[in-house]
């Protein structure tokens, strides 16, 4: 057995040792004391606590920069976030970042073509030791350089909060069962599964140059990191479930952190971005599906749809690209402190003027797009 496949001992026993002791501790408690409802809200809250701590900190702000946080919010981040046992967020988010950069090579850490469980939790087991890579960012920040060197002792405190919990209505044990042990193996396997699930079941709207999927039921286990397709394309967006009914609570809650001032420069791609790249994997589709028709229906079809492509593509992009200009636009006032000047409110309704000009061009070229699709899947049928 190569050295680099050799077990690391005390990850292996870890994830392996709180799993067991979950399997045989929960059915044990249930059936002789049942499920107490502080032990239930504890355990949830302890869950949704520590997973967005490592949904929004560890991952969108500490590897992909997505926006920027006040010192308390990366230090509650930083402090709960630990609590996951899933190593510090400098270390974490080094590994992810070689992810993002090598997915699905041999350098991804977790490349889901050496296994589903390999991607899920065996990569954490081998005894191999990455280096800390790419993250001289956050090497600058010293609160991330606090809990890179105390994230076990800080996880600790704050694992063990539920105890206190239990101290206090004198229900230790129940606490310890399903506060502490239980919410620790359901924070690894609720993060693990985007790692394995999320880049093996659902579909790729935007993108297929990569293993990465979106899945509608993952993102509420996730909390809302389900859209994993979204995320690979545009890993700096804020956001992962990015249309309106998309769940994805991380983003919720960050919206209500921005309104209370404790979180700014949310970066997002804009709709337009979005469309086109859909669009482009719905003609990739369809030409697929062309291929499987004789050549006299399938060229006239072939040429229909590149031209409806292209007229709605260039009104997209154009779309894409006001969007772009309006940002740097904004960023420019607010910097200058002139948002609320005159200037301002005339140059945004010019923008309004102008928008509505473009979206007219867009919905034209939507029908004409439409209209394609429709004939080469009426064409299909008839040939
Ligand atoms: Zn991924
Ligand atoms: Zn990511």
């Amino acid at each position: 057995m190569p050295l680099a496949r050799r077990w690391n001992l005390l990850n292996t026993l870890f994830l392996t040792g709180t799993l067991a002791l979950a399997l045989v501790a929960v059915p044990w408690r249930l059936a002789t004391s049942g499920l107490r409802w502080s032990e239930a809200l504890v355990c949830l809250g302890m869950v949704f606590a520590i997973g967005t701590a490592i949904s929004g900190g560890y991952h969108r702000l500490f590897s992909h920069r997505a926006y920027r946080a006040s010192k308390l919010v990366r230090f509650l981040f930083l402090c709960v976030g630990a609590a996951a046992f899933e190593n510090s967020a400098l270390k974490w988010s080094s590994d992810h970042r070689v992810h993002h950069q090598h997915v699905d090579t041999e350098q991804d850490p977790y490349a889901i073509q050496q296994g589903f469980w390999h991607a899920h939790w065996t990569w954490v087991m081998e005894d191999r030791t990455l280096p800390i890579t790419g993250v001289a960012d956050l090497e600058k920040d010293p609160l991330v350089q606090w809990q890179h060197r105390h994230h076990f002792l800080i996880g600790a405190v704050v694992a063990t909060l539920p105890l206190w919990v239990g101290l206090v209505t004198g229900n230790l044990l129940g606490h310890l069962v399903f506060g502490v042990i239980l919410r620790i193996v359901l924070t690894h396997h609720t993060t693990f599964l985007i790692n394995s699930a999320a880049h093996v079941f659902g579909s790729r709207p935007y993108t297929d140059a990569n293993s990465a999927r979106d899945n509608w039921v993952l993102a509420p286990l996730t909390y809302g990191e389900g859209y994993h397709n979204f995320h690979h394309l545009w890993q700096w967006d804020y956001r992962n479930g990015a249309l309106w009914y998309q769940w994805d609570s991380t983003k919720w809650l960050l919206n209500v952190l921005s309104w209370a001032g404790l979180v700014s420069g949310f970066r997002r791609v804009s709709a337009a971005a979005m469309t086109r790249a859909r669009l482009q994997m719905e003609e990739k589709k369809l030409r697929e599906r062309l291929l499987l028709a004789s050549p006299g229906v399938a060229t006239p079809m072939q040429e229909r749809l590149a031209a409806a492509r292209l007229k709605l593509d260039g009104a997209l992009l154009a779309l894409h690209e006001r969007h772009e200009t309006w940002q740097a636009k904004k960023a420019d006032w607010r910097a200058q402190g002139l948002a609320k000047a005159e200037a301002w409110r005339e140059a945004k309704a010019d923008w309004k003027g102008a928008a509505q000009a473009h979206r007219a061009e867009l919905r034209i070229a939507w029908a004409e797009w439409k209209a394609a699709r429709l004939a080469v899947r009426s064409a299909l049928v008839y040939a």
